[in-house]
């Protein structure tokens, strides 16, 4: 079980005690989200739901899923999904203990749930009892050039909204069993990916509410919910007053929002950044600390004119810089409410909040 301890445990209370931005943790695991408990992470700003399917047995529904001809086939391996996916929000639900939870909606392009060599659709087949010429036909069919620009984020909560109507129900349903137990009642946020325009945001939210609405006067039971979407796309930056209209909260997903606007992959740029960086054309890497030009512009500019549709609109960050000390500094001048990042950082990130915040006020005098 990590903890903090003696002096470090004392300066952690003077951080928090300065502080201006809430420090929550990016976890989908029991493990890891009792661990951002431990590091004193005040909520999770980050559930990344299809982490809890990449599992060996779990991974036979998805594919299921997948493989179904029509809505009513998809909607039979949903269901074994909702149980799934239920379990463990309820989990995630009781270990944070009534601060707020963060679901990011199935984000990956569904051939990332597919084998793909005729060995492994082999080894598949065997092990689930799928057909293999069909696991292998989809998986061909679902091939993209360039899968993280494709069908993928709330692009597939749009083409199949039976898929994120069953996220969205797991979501109420784990929330209302938590409630029945008498534990602490959970906020949960739903939050929609890659979206990138007002209308698409609005189909979203209207998706959202009829199915939690539902769910409630089935149980009986009400739940403060809060819906909201990742601003991780130049477009959803510049037309933040558009989609504010229809979120609550904004969360920039700066490891997107760094590739979609450098135009570069936040997969291979290994490949020349470190030429890039020797001859001194980029003093930092862009996934590891924040561009504050660039992307913190869009940053900016989201922030403004999303206050401006919605004052009140919550504004976080889950991208990994939401962990590295000279980024959050940035969060802190830009008026962000709190960052969010892996479980072990969460102690560098009260510190640099607390940093931070220090820098504001002397600025000020
Ligand atoms: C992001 O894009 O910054 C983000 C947090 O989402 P993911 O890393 O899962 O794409
Ligand atoms: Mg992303």
């Amino acid at each position: 079980e990590p903890e903090l301890t003696g002096d470090f445990a004392a300066l952690m209370v003077w951080a928090d005690a300065i502080r201006r931005l809430k420090v929550r943790a990016n976890a989908e695991t029991a493990t890891d989200a009792a661990a951002a408990r431990q590091f004193g992470a005040e909520g999770i700003g980050l559930v990344r739901s299809e982490h809890m399917f990449f599992d060996a047995v779990r991974i036979a529904a998805v594919r299921e899923m997948i493989l179904a001809d029509d809505r009513a086939g998809r909607e039979q391996a949903l269901a074994k999904m909702l149980v799934m996916q239920r379990e463990d929000f309820v989990q995630l639900f009781s270990i944070m203990e009534g601060l707020p939870v963060t679901f990011r909606l199935l984000d990956p392009p569904l051939h990332e749930f597919l084998p793909h060599t005729a060995e492994d659709v082999e080894a598949v087949s065997k092990a689930t009892g799928l057909d293999a010429a069909k696991l292998l036909a989809r998986a061909k069919e679902l091939h993209e050039v360039n899968p993280m620009l494709g069908h993928r984020g709330c692009r597939l909560g749009v083409a199949y909204p039976e898929i994120y109507e069953m996220q969205v129900r797991a979501i109420l349903e784990a929330a209302i069993e938590v409630v029945a137990s008498g534990k602490a009642a959970p906020i949960p946020e739903i939050m929609h990916p890659l979206v990138s325009k007002g209308l698409e945001m609005k189909f979203l939210r209207e998706l959202t509410d009829r199915v939690a609405k539902q769910v409630m006067a089935e149980k009986g039971v009400t739940i403060d919910y809060r819906v909201g979407t990742m601003v991780e796309l130049p477009r959803a930056a510049i037309r933040a007053d558009d989609l504010a209209e229809h979120a609550e909260f904004f969360s920039f997903g700066t490891n997107d929002l760094t590739q979609t606007t450098f135009g570069i992959s936040r997969d291979d740029s290994g490949r020349f950044l470190g030429a890039y960086i020797d001859k001194g054309i980029f003093e930092r890497d862009p996934f590891v600390t924040l561009d504050q030009e660039g992307v913190g512009d869009l940053i900016r500019i989201a922030v403004e004119r999303g206050r401006k549709t919605r004052p009140d609109i919550k504004l976080g960050i889950c991208g990994e810089h939401g962990g590295d000390p000279a980024s959050i500094d940035f969060c802190e001048k830009v008026g962000l409410d709190y960052v969010s990042c892996s479980p072990f950082r969460v102690p560098i990130a009260r510190l640099a909040a607390a940093q931070a915040a220090i820098g504001e006020r002397e600025k000020d005098r």
